[in-house]
């Protein structure tokens, strides 16, 4: 059986270019996340901008929402550049993003991309005016902008515009297809704006966020079938835990599955003292998962029942999985090979030596009653058995070394 997509047509979209990432044309779905400290607390910021960067993120947004925010992203950059981290940043901008770039060359010249909200720019006149200010410094830069519509601050005078039109149709469409269709008209619209005053339409990505997952597809096919801009996916207010992880993937895998999706962000409220990082390892796995791109070996794990009433199964599927995300993450560019490796943790005698010869590793413990020796399968064939208290340190070693080999 075959875990990748790669046969699947990929919507052909334009290439943009996000700093030294490709988004869209032929590159692989890119991984993106956004900090939640405050951008003016430079230090934390950086740390955390470093932190995402160290679990995979290849682009990293930064909320720019005051003069003092800009004013820092100098420093966040001079702080990353010490710290050797050389991860794309791109400016968040709501309400006030024309004067921020405007007044503060520094900020708009170092980050790699701004992301524009159509919806907050400002009403009418002023509406056009600022968000052509700010498409005026993307050109003088030479930036590419995300023009980001969301549901919840959709452009209003847009929305009434829509909503009278369909008013006037001989058969009227429900209240959501409206808001689906202001949605991509908003996107698109803008879109047609900014290349009308100038920038290239190989510097636009467009993104349409909503919190539900019917509307998020709906809207995302719409938009694909009407331009070849790159998209970014993500579904807004997520939520936390099990649900933004479920409701996220339940939206996006449907998308990517159809080709649809040249960047992706998981929006994972944290969980009191969760981490930022978590996102990130979400959208790697759900690519992963769905083999459309590969980061680390593949640690896969039965689910235990009855017959593994210690913790130990447990723990040792998840410091295996820790140790391989860790210490051998393939999209650093090293570790070649390991993307495509299969590690296989099982409870007990029962499916354990099965989908242990499957995997190019796999111990299979012993279970409740079981001897207790945990034989480990190497390419299919019964290398060793471990026993004792340091089974956890052995399996790792051998894992270690079959990597190195
Ligand atoms: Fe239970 Fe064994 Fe199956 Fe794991 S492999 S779920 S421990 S029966």
């Amino acid at each position: 059986m075959s875990n990748s997509l790669s046969a699947m047509a990929r919507r052909r979209t334009r290439a943009v270019r996000v700093g030294p990432v490709t988004v869209g044309g032929d590159s692989p779905v890119v991984v993106q996340s956004m900090t939640n400290t405050d951008t003016v607390d430079v230090v934390r910021t950086a740390i955390q901008c470093a932190e995402l960067a160290g679990a995979g993120s290849e682009l990293v947004r930064i909320t720019v929402n005051t003069p003092e925010a800009a004013a820092a992203v100098p420093a966040i950059c001079a702080q990353l550049e010490r710290m050797g981290v050389a991860v794309p940043l791109i400016g968040d901008f709501h309400y006030n993003g024309h004067r921020l770039l405007a007044e503060q060359p520094d900020c708009a010249r170092l980050l790699a991309k701004y992301r524009i909200n159509p919806g907050n720019v400002g009403h009418g006149r002023k509406r056009d005016e600022q968000f052509a200010q700010m498409i005026e410094t993307a050109c003088r830069y030479d930036k590419p902008v995300r023009i980001g519509v969301n549901w919840g601050s959709l452009d209003q005078d847009l929305l009434a515009r829509i909503m009278d039109q369909n008013a006037r149709r001989a058969e009227p469409r429900d209240a959501i297809e409206v808001m689906r269709e202001a949605m991509v008209a908003s996107a698109l619209e803008s879109a047609a704006r900014a290349e009308a005053i100038g920038l290239p339409g190989d510097r636009i990505i467009l993104s349409c966020k909503v919190s539900g997952v019917q509307d998020l597809v709906a809207i995302y096919r719409a938009l694909s079938q009407r331009c070849d801009y790159p998209l970014h996916l993500g579904l807004t207010e997520a939520g936390m835990g099990s649900k933004g992880i479920v409701a996220s993937t339940a939206a996006m895998a449907v998308l990517l599955q159809e080709g649809i999706g040249d960047t992706i962000r998981v929006s994972l409220t944290p969980e009191p003292g969760g981490k930022r990082t978590q996102e990130v390892i979400v959208a790697q796995e759900m690519l992963q998962t769905m083999g459309l791109r590969a980061f680390s070996p593949m640690v896969v794990a039965c689910p235990g029942c009855g017959r593994t009433t210690s913790s130990f199964f447990q723990e040792l599927a998840q410091s295996i999985q820790e140790h391989v995300r860790e210490r051998m993450p393939h999209w650093r560019g090293e570790y070649d090979g390991v993307e495509n490796m299969t590690l296989a943790v099982m409870g007990c005698v029962v499916n354990g030596p099965g989908e242990s010869k499957h995997a190019n590793i796999g111990i299979s413990l012993p279970g409740t009653g079981e001897t207790p020796a945990a034989p480990v399968f190497e390419d299919g064939a019964k290398t060793v058995t471990l026993r004792g208290e340091h089974i956890a340190a052995e399996f790792t070693a051998i894992v270690d070394a079959y990597v190195a080999r």
